[in-house]
């Protein structure tokens, strides 16, 4: 049995009660004119879109703000977050659910596209917005495995024994509080089968708050195997307080592995993404997937063409040692696991 964790001291709804990572969270900036401003970049306003940031609402942590050059309209963290009025921009090709999640969820929140791997859609929220996601378009309300649900969740990963990995995404499964992730693994522990859980998660990166010390002590009491997929597109992503959430994950335990989505004007150059593979494991974390942009509305201005992510990637592997060289994949719907290119 695993141990139950200690009761939760945040799950209380007083401000008082709230930790320091909800109040940061809480905190993010969410109006472009103040973004824009911070970062003294008043021309800007001009090209953001009020119909994009409608559909899907500007959200980014201070701490994350504060790694963005000012002045610099061309920041690589800025271009992440900002709805510019190229989102707006219809392109053939780019749809609401491109990589066929509709099709493939329950009414429990679990994904299961891929044989072993079971994915669990834990909740809707992120601390940051990205412009480029392919879950902006996600009905999330209906569809998630935490809305007081996780009991289906579990009955479903029960009724299936070749499950063998249980992967928490979403939306971003740390914006649950940890009492609630406790909740399900201990509901796990009647589940010999899953020998492995994997968290895919951005708040590491976006608000290192995030990682505090209740969380590393559920993570550090798990009796099996924890993989956690992080999730930075740049270098200029981490600094001293993303190393040092980091560097707690690896103590607790789990082994850290990147993910990162290919992005013009952020990372679509050899040096840049070099750049980010050396940092990456100057912070202990292996880089796992590159991912090749899904093809979601909204977001064509990011694409990189298959033939120049294949020279990006040919770039970076005569350059780097094999184990920094992310693999280069796409995800298509129906196939049995991400395709490479
Ligand atoms: C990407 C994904 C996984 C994980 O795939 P790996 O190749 O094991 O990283 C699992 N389930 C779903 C639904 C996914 O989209
Ligand atoms: S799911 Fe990930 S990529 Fe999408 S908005 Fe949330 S943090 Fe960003």
């Amino acid at each position: 049995m695993i141990p139950a964790p200690p009761l939760a001291p945040q799950l209380t709804t007083s401000e008082a009660g709230a930790s320091d990572w909800r109040l940061a969270w809480r905190q993010a900036v969410r109006e472009p004119a103040e973004l824009l401003r911070t970062l003294e970049l008043p021309g800007l306003a001009a090209r953001v879109s009020a119909a994009a940031a409608g559909q899907f609402p500007l959200r980014v942590p201070r701490g994350f703000v504060a790694r963005m050059r000012k002045g610099d309209p061309d920041d690589p963290l800025l271009r992440q977050v900002l709805p510019l009025d190229e989102e707006d921009r219809p392109v053939p090709g780019f749809v609401h659910d491109a990589v066929g999640d509709l099709a493939a969820g329950g009414a429990t929140g679990v994904l299961h596209k891929y044989r072993g791997r079971a994915l669990l859609v834990a909740t809707g929220s992120c601390a940051i917005h990205c412009r480029y996601c392919f879950r902006r378009h996600f009905p999330y309300a209906d569809q998630t495995a935490a809305a007081g649900r996780w009991r289906e969740a579990l009955d479903y990963l029960a009724a299936h024994p070749e499950v063998d990995e249980v992967l928490l995404s979403g939306g971003d499964p740390l914006s649950l509080a940890t009492g609630k992730l406790a909740e399900f693994t201990r509901g796990l522990a009647a589940l010999p089968h899953v020998r492995r859980l994997r968290l895919h998660t951005r708040l590491p990166v976006v608000l290192p708050e995030r990682v505090d010390t209740e969380l590393l002590d559920w993570l550090a009491g798990q009796p099996r195997q924890v993989v956690v997929v992080i999730h930075a597109n740049h270098a200029n992503e981490l600094d001293a307080g993303v190393d040092r959430a980091l560097a707690g994950l690896r103590e607790a335990g789990a082994t850290l592995l990147n993910q990162a989505v290919l992005l013009r004007g952020v990372n679509d150059s050899v040096e840049a993404l070099a750049a980010l593979s050396e940092r990456l494991f100057q912070a202990g974390v292996l880089p796992y997937y590159l991912h090749q942009l899904d093809r979601v509305a909204g977001t064509a201005h990011f694409e990189v063409p298959d033939d120049e992510a294949r020279a990006l990637h040919a770039g970076l592997a005569a350059r780097l040692p094999g184990y920094l060289v992310p693999r280069l994949v796409r995800e298509v719907a129906g196939a049995p696991a991400k395709v490479p290119l």
